[in-house]
């Protein structure tokens, strides 16, 4: 059976065997990403995202810093 070929969210890099490759999950509150969690790489996990390496990561973590809220919490 076939593996999935899996590519790089950010940079576009095809998952080969040595890659040091992490997976990221969104959490969402209100339809906002509120919430960004990176794991190591594992075939049988679910994958929101694709992410080569520590580089990646980091732009990742990055783009997600930067996204406005679109809906400012108010508490009131
Ligand atoms: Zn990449």
């Amino acid at each position: 059976m076939l593996k999935a070929t899996y590519i790089c969210d950010i940079c576009g890099a095809k998952r080969k065997e040595a890659n040091h490759w992490f997976s990221a999950r969104l959490g969402y509150a209100r339809g906002t990403p509120s919430s960004v969690t990176f794991q190591r790489w594992e075939d049988s996990d679910e994958h929101d995202s694709h992410l080569c390496g520590q580089e990646c990561v980091h732009k990742m973590l990055d783009k997600w810093m930067s996204e406005p809220t679109s809906s400012p919490a108010q508490s009131s």
